[in-house]
Formats: structure tokens, C-alpha cells, sequence
């Protein structure tokens, strides 16, 4: 296997070309594999959103639902990917949105103050039979 294959798992930080669920974990049973990915804020023990679903149904990220929020959200696929090279069927995970308010292209306006939001997210994966189950039956 040359460097510069397309590993499953790894692709969005490898390739820059449109790629599908299938083709990132083709180990995946992408029907059976969960994903709940919840959003509350730091300061304010809540939970503001809440959804759950098939693995594949989610995007690539799920942006932050904070309206005045910039350019924060949680990377889906980098999690599940992260779990996905482990093999493991579980993984949970609590992360800041990473975002902030206000432009920071404006010097006019207050500095940009990052966003409290926080995604907690649990994810529970199905495996279809390993590559290495099927060489053995070759
Ligand atoms: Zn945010």
C-alpha cells in the first residue's frame, strides 16, 4: 500500500474530492451504527439541542446551533473516524464548538469572544465482517 492511497477512515484529511460514508468506512454497517449528538452551553448546564440517527444521516459536521455563532460545530466524521481505526464500537466525547462571536475582520466593533457551545456527542457503531475475515475466505 502506497502512502498516498486513500486509507478508510483517514479521507477527509487525505483528500479534498467529495467521498461518501460507504467509501470513508466501508467497514462500517452504516444502517446499525448511531450517532446522538447533543448541544448545551458551558455556562448553562442545558441542553438546547438534541438529535439522534443513523451515522450517515449526519453531515460531515454539525454546526453549532448557536445563531450568532461563527464557523463552530463539531466534526463528525473526524470522531467517528477516530473510533472507526480503533475498531471500537463505542465512543463518547464532549467538545467546545470552537466558534466565537462578532467579526474579526471589523476593528471597529468588541473582539471576538469565543462561543461557549458544547456538543456531547455518543456514538454506537456496527461492523460488517472484517476485510481480514474475508481474505481468509479467499
Ligand atoms: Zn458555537
Amino acid at each position: 500500500m502506497g502512502d498516498d492511497e486513500l486509507r478508510p477512515g483517514e479521507f477527509w484529511l487525505i483528500e479534498r474530492r467529495e467521498t461518501t460514508w460507504e467509501e470513508a468506512f466501508p467497514d462500517l454497517d452504516l444502517a446499525s451504527s448511531r450517532l446522538v449528538v447533543e448541544e448545551s452551553n458551558f455556562t448553562v448546564p442545558r441542553i438546547n439541542t438534541s438529535r439522534e440517527g443513523e451515522v450517515s444521516s449526519f453531515g460531515r459536521t454539525v454546526r453549532c446551533s448557536v445563531s450568532k455563532c461563527q464557523s463552530g460545530g463539531f466534526n463528525v466524521q473526524d470522531f467517528i473516524g477516530s473510533l472507526y481505526r480503533e475498531r471500537k464500537e463505542e465512543g463518547s466525547v464532549i467538545k467546545g464548538c470552537g466558534g466565537q462571536f462578532g467579526s474579526p475582520r471589523s476593528r471597529r466593533r468588541p473582539p471576538p469572544q469565543p462561543c461557549d457551545g458544547v456538543f456531547e456527542v455518543t456514538a454506537a457503531l456496527v461492523y460488517r465482517q472484517t476485510r481480514s475475515d474475508e481474505l481468509k475466505d479467499r
